[in-house]
């Protein structure tokens, strides 16, 4: 398990293994405060507090990471959807472990029937 922090909300989730996709290195969790119908948070397992830390992480890595948000999104069936970091309080990060926010609608689920898409808003 790489760098982890004992007083860190996100690196607690990462160990108790409620994920809707998994991946060496990375889990995926869905939102507790949805702010869209599809809201799933990509965590790393290591710990760096927010996104101007992106260095810490190796070419590869930092590869696989996004290669692990791009299938999370397909995963939970998302064809479309946002892709979003907050970075800084100023930037609306209030959990300070990087994450990214996958923010998706029904409408745009490859999985949704097409009368339930078609009904959705
Ligand atoms: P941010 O504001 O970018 O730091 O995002 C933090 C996100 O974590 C918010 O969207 C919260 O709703 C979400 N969150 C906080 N606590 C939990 C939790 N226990 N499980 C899942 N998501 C959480
Ligand atoms: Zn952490």
């Amino acid at each position: 398990m790489p760098l982890q922090r004992d007083d860190c909300l996100f690196c607690r989730l990462v160990r108790e293994g409620d994920f809707v996709h998994q991946a060496p290195g990375f889990a995926a969790i869905n939102d507790i405060n949805p702010q869209a119908p599809v809201h799933v948070l990509v965590l790393p397992e290591r710990h760096v507090d927010t996104f101007r830390e992106i260095g810490e992480f190796d070419a590869g890595e930092a590869k696989r990471m996004l290669e692990f948000v791009a299938e999370t999104a397909k995963k939970v069936g998302l064809t479309d959807y946002r892709v979003l970091v907050n970075v800084g309080p100023g930037g609306g990060q209030t959990v300070f472990h990087l994450h990214w926010h996958i923010l998706g609608n029904v409408a745009d689920r490859a999985d949704v029937p097409a009368a339930v898409r078609e009904g959705a808003a």
